[in-house]
């Protein structure tokens, strides 16, 4: 299935160039009280939202998906795990290039490991990438999402497919410089979900998914998932040996080569083969 959440939090099935509107679904979720746990609610109950929104769909209100806004579909990560150079030609390139390495070190994801962003940073796609430091590189990198659907703690390589719930694309907006990717790459809305999630059901092999990125109709990135250093089962094998991985918590894979600078006024468009197409504007904040 592919739900994607628009204008004021609404939640939809896509079908084709549709979304149906199937909000009510939304009811199956138990009510929570303050403190609010820290698990997306609608990820954590995701299996009972399908049934209901399948339920609904037939008699669903239809929108053509141009004219709604589209949302980050997952509305409450309690964390965005991010990988670093998870493709080696991007890491060939982070060392050649000194506007992206900025004369730190540009160590291998086996020995530097993940980090996070901050999930204030999240939007959908029908919000803009606002740039803040204007004087400063900001690049782009289009990144597969893994959306965990479980809770799970010390996940071996060969149990983790089971831990996923969905996917969707990511753009992991980066402003260059010396200090720690964490605080670059938290910068509000520097993290984008969209264009919605297609469940982990859908996607028999996500481990060789074609993916591109353009800024204003011209290629910057185009790869393979198939070349990620670290696979998917491994990334969350990684991560959850160092914390425990919550529904909703979201992996960002790591980009490919050809990442760079966006400006105010441009249009990025970000495709994956059985996922879909987002475009996203940028502008200054
Ligand atoms: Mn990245």
């Amino acid at each position: 299935m592919r739900l994607c959440r628009f204008d004021n939090d609404r939640l939809g099935i896509v079908e084709g160039e549709h979304v149906l509107d199937v909000t009510v679904a939304l009811d199956v979720i138990p009510p929570s009280n303050y403190p609010l746990p820290t698990h997306d609610l609608l990820i954590a109950n995701l299996e009972q939202v399908c049934a209901r929104a399948s339920q609904l769909a037939p008699g669903a209100e239809r929108k053509p998906i141009s004219q709604v806004k589209l949302l980050s579909p997952v509305a409450n990560p309690g964390k965005l795990v991010a990988a670093p150079v998870n493709y080696l030609k991007h890491l060939e390139e982070a060392r050649a290039d000194s506007g992206i390495h900025h004369n730190s070190q540009i160590i291998e994801i086996q020995r530097i490991g993940l980090f996070l962003k901050a999930t204030s940073s999240l939007i959908g796609p029908g919000e803009p990438v606002a740039l803040r430091h204007l004087d400063r590189r900001n690049d782009h990198e289009i990144e597969l999402a893994i959306v965990i659907g479980k809770s799970g703690t010390r996940i071996q390589k060969d149990q983790a497919w089971n831990y996923i719930a969905a996917y969707t694309i990511g753009l992991d907006m980066t402003v260059r410089g010396p200090e720690e990717r964490s605080l670059r790459k938290s910068v509000d809305s520097f993290s984008v979900l969209g264009p919605w999630l297609v469940t982990a059901d859908e996607i028999d092999d996500a481990t060789s998914l074609d993916f591109e990125l353009s800024v204003n109709g011209e290629t910057r990135q185009k790869a393979n998932t198939r070349d990620l250093v670290l696979g998917i089962p491994e990334l969350i094998e990684y991560a959850s040996s160092f914390y425990r991985l919550h529904p909703g918590d979201v992996i960002y894979t790591g980009t490919p080569e050809g990442v760079g600078p966006v400006q105010p006024g441009d249009v990025i468009t970000a495709e994956f083969e059985k996922i879909g197409r987002m475009e996203v504007s940028v502008t200054s904040a």
